[in-house]
């Protein structure tokens, strides 16, 4: 199936289809709508308060102004923050005491696609059973239109970034990054993390070569931060004097990707890592959580502090949360380059990644690649296939069974799809949410060896 016939993903992340086709503003405001009945309905309010941004790709704002109808048509107050990055969506429902957020994003995907994600009112993406009570509202156009002398009305809030920033540098050692004045390139994909990014870094004392910096929602690469992606932050990151390293956000700014001082792509699972070292260094030890495609480079790095632990969750921020907010964790994250900051927000924040990362540097004071050098490395391998051509989400399941049946002598998890632990590294197979593709991560400690087990995992399933 090509992407441009993708249907309407509908999952625990919200809703992604290709604009114009699956994804029109008719869509976008059934959602509001679906949303803020859901929220009348659960709060017991008559006038939910709803936060909404979007991610400032260019065909959003027709998408959120559609979403806003649908809410202050069933009689929500919506507080408007305009372009923001997604995690800005989740402080700014702390900020302002509301019941809930709506962000028009597509994440990582590319320019074709846009989407709707929901948060809670605590600033969380909803758990499985609560996202899919909206879901299946929106599916069933339940939808609870108001009187029309009890629609909602609009506010606008133009501070968010400043305010998400700000609760930033109130939860990292200012002084010790300020201190070392460093130079940091900065790729925000002409994407929602333009202003509250460069103000970051700014206000962290760092001196700034910001590329694709210009919030035009017409993205500088292929958005996704990956290897490929980031050619022009390597060069320029190598280039610039006196580089400490360049991050890369992608369009939402949920996620980071790195390279060191020399240009050189740290790989994204990297992130995750030097954020939770930092952590377990000011703490001295706690719990994190990781969803299961994430590298066991963070086990490694949380055994060498004792009384840590790693809570392994289904993939997907909600099932990170859920893992780590009742465990008290320190931090939390995915292997994409997601960090979860709870004194933040209970969203993946790339700006709280970036300003962690800065603050290792700062204490530690060895070049990032020296760092990364000291880290138990492996090999990685990540495939994805088209779901049509694997047969189908019908597919999906008796796939995950062959799995465990042929490796029914190995510890396996079923949490989310099928995930085979080895000795020597381990194999996870499953659906994506938001894209229909099915993943297969395999990691060991050659990449020929996880080539080998992605080709057992993919054999077993007849995929
Ligand atoms: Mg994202």
């Amino acid at each position: 199936m090509a992407t441009n016939d993708a249907p309407l993903m509908l999952s625990v992340s919200g809703a992604r289809g290709i604009v114009g086709k699956t994804m029109t503003p008719e869509v976008a405001a059934a959602y509001g709508g679906a949303f803020g009945s859901f929220l009348k309905a659960t709060t017991g309010k008559a006038r939910p308060r709803v936060v909404v941004g979007l991610d400032g790709r260019i065909s959003g704002p027709p998408l959120a102004a559609a979403a806003i109808g649908g809410l202050t048509a069933t009689g929500c107050d919506v507080i408007d923050i305009g372009v923001a990055m997604t995690p800005t969506v989740g402080v700014m429902i702390g900020h302002h005491k509301a019941d809930g957020g709506l962000t028009v994003t597509a994440s990582h995907n590319p320019i074709q696609w846009n989407g709707i994600k929901c948060l809670d009112g605590d600033g969380l993406a909803p758990p499985p059973a609560i996202a899919k009570e909206i879901v299946d509202r929106f599916k069933e156009r339940r939808i609870d239109w108001c009187e029309p002398t009890a629609t909602g009305k609009v506010e606008r809030d133009g501070t968010a970034a400043r305010v998400h920033v700000d609760r930033v540098l109130a939860n990292v050692d200012v002084a010790a990054i300020r201190a070392k004045r460093f130079a940091v390139v900065l790729d925000s994909v002409n994407g929602s993390g333009c202003v509250g990014g460069r103000m970051l870094l700014e206000e962290l004392g760092c001196r700034v070569e910001h590329i694709y910096g210009e919030p035009t929602g017409i993205f500088g690469h292929t958005p996704e931060p990956l290897v490929e992606n980031l050619v022009d932050l390597a060069n320029a990151t190598r280039k610039a004097a006196g580089a400490a390293c360049g991050f890369a956000q992608d369009p939402d700014a949920d996620r980071l990707a790195i390279v060191d001082e020399t240009g050189r792509f740290i790989g994204e699972e990297c992130t995750l890592v030097l954020a939770a070292l930092r952590m377990l260094q000011r703490t001295g030890g706690g719990a994190l959580a990781a969803n299961l495609s994430t590298s066991r480079m963070v086990d490694d790095v949380a055994s060498r502090f004792a009384g840590s632990r790693v809570i392994r969750t289904a993939v997907g921020e909600a099932n990170v949360v859920a893992g780590l907010r009742p465990a008290n964790g320190i931090l939390g994250g995915e292997g994409n380059g997601g960090v979860i900051f709870p004194p933040v927000c209970w969203v993946r924040d790339s700006l709280s990644a970036m300003a962690l990362v800065l603050e290792l540097l700062a204490h530690e004071g060895t070049p990032l690649s020296q760092l990364v050098a000291a880290l138990p490395r492996y090999a990685m391998v990540k495939r994805k296939m088209e779901l049509a051509a694997v047969g189908g989400m019908a597919a999906v399941a008796p796939a995950l069974a062959k799995v465990k049946a042929a490796f029914a002598n190995e510890r396996l998890s079923d949490v989310d799809g099928v995930r085979v632990d080895f000795a020597d590294g381990w194999v996870h197979l499953r659906a994506s949410n938001t894209e229909p593709i099915v993943r297969v991560i395999a990691e060991a400690a050659t990449e020929a060896r996880a080539d080998e087990l992605c080709d057992a995992c993919r054999r077993a399933a007849g995929v």
